[in-house]
């Protein structure tokens, strides 16, 4: 978190975990997944360990994941991408820190949409940018859009990268081929890096597609793309991650990167790799069961009088705007239906920047997970109606 005299303080996700824990609440608010890890990612990396992978990786990460990666990349998207570009990082929050740390420059200006994952912020702040916020906007369908006149006004010369979060957290929107094209264009035009988070890749919803931006324009070079294993593989405290750069910009990202933790993680580099290569069925499958679980939680929140419910295209997360039902701003009233009903989110204002007018129209709105097991999640959607 960010304050508004420029220190970092707590994330939100620690302090609302921290709520739900006071008055056992169900933990909607941290993406933190309730499903089990699979036995394969287990014994692979059981198997990693007692094999001896369990001191420095080299600076890059071991061969065998970039491997991988880069291969994920060629499957899944038709990206080549080559072993000198792949970077592994300490989750997508090392790879987004370190890309921004390398280049932006101090005063920079990075376009972020708003609402957004904290770390954006912090991590500009740490590189001495300055974070330029563009809404996404409700497109009247349930879905958000980015409000592109905004978007017009805010790039320009002055800009030195955009980061574009897709399946979007917290709004669940997936941004089309088209929407992330305009944006390249953009960015071709102020001469600005895009960094790409693309930590919910395998998270999307129904015949919808996740777009790498990288993959579907002429030059990749201004693209980092970033990714981790966490969400895809429900491994989110193994932290494994990593970058997609020109070899250049990947040596430059990765300078920085042996500053913030060297390496880490090393049993489990191996074991991402081997989950990548053969088990991306289980990110599917993923797909479909978090797909089935908004379907539980979204109509539990519809049920609410007045409230307004994003739908999510994809990824963990739904928005829900309590505008007009209620006076209390999003962290009083999500402290109150904590104690009162026992489910906890995350208020949107903590993901967007203080004081924008963007962050004032999403005021009263609470993102809430359904990453939860099936029963929590059923559980917590009886406790939401309860609150009608
Ligand atoms: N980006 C987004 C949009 C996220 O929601 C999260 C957290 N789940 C991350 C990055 C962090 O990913 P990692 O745990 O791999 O650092
Ligand atoms: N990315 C997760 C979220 O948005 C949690 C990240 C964290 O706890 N720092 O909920």
């Amino acid at each position: 978190l960010v304050n508004a005299d420029g220190s970092i303080g707590e994330t939100i996700f620690g302090q609302m975990t921290a709520l739900a824990g006071r008055h056992d609440a169900i933990n909607l608010g941290q993406g933190s997944p309730g499903d089990p890890t699979p036995d394969f990612l287990i014994d692979a990396a059981t198997e990693a360990m007692r094999a001896g992978v369990n001191q420095y990786a080299p600076g890059q990460g071991h061969r065998v994941l970039i491997d991988a990666v880069a291969e994920q990349r060629r499957r899944c998207y038709g990206q080549q991408v080559s072993a000198d570009e792949v970077l592994i990082t300490i989750g997508a929050t090392e790879g987004l820190s370190a890309a921004i740390v390398a280049l932006v420059p101090r005063g920079g200006e990075v376009i972020v949409f708003e609402p957004f994952y904290d770390s954006y912020a912090a991590a500009t702040a740490l590189a001495g940018g300055k974070l330029r916020a563009v809404g996404l906007i409700e497109d009247g369908a349930g879905g958000f859009a980015p409000d592109w006149e905004a978007f017009e006004r805010t790039i320009g010369p002055q800009t030195a990268a955009i980061i574009v979060n897709t399946p979007h957290n917290p709004t669940g929107l997936v941004f089309t081929a088209e929407m992330l094209t305009r944006i390249y264009q953009a960015a071709v035009d102020s001469d600005a890096w895009i960094f790409t988070d693309e930590v919910y890749e395998y998270l999307v919803f129904g015949d919808r597609q996740h777009v790498a931006l990288a993959s579907i324009v002429d030059d990749p070079s201004r693209v980092v793309s970033i990714s981790s294993a966490g969400k895809s593989f429900n491994i989110t405290g193994w932290k494994i991650g990593w970058t997609i750069a020109a070899p250049a910009v990947r040596v430059a990202i990765q300078a920085v990167k042996q500053y913030f933790c060297f390496t880490g993680g090393a049993p489990f580099q191996p074991a991402v790799a081997a989950a990548l290569n053969e088990h991306e069925d289980f990110a599917h499958t993923s797909a479909r069961s978090l797909a089935a679980r908004s379907e539980t939680l979204v109509p539990a929140f519809e049920h609410l009088p007045g409230v307004r419910v994003s739908q999510p295209q994809g990824g963990y997360f739904t928005l829900v705007d309590f505008a007009g039902t209620t006076d209390e701003d999003a962290y009083a009233l999500n402290e109150r239906l904590t104690r009162e009903f026992g489910f906890t989110g995350i208020p949107g204002p903590a993901l967007c920047a203080a004081g924008t007018p963007v962050s004032e129209a999403f005021a009263q709105t609470i993102r809430y997970s359904f990453c939860k097991s099936e029963e929590e999640t059923a559980e917590a959607a009886r406790r939401v109606r309860a609150a009608a």
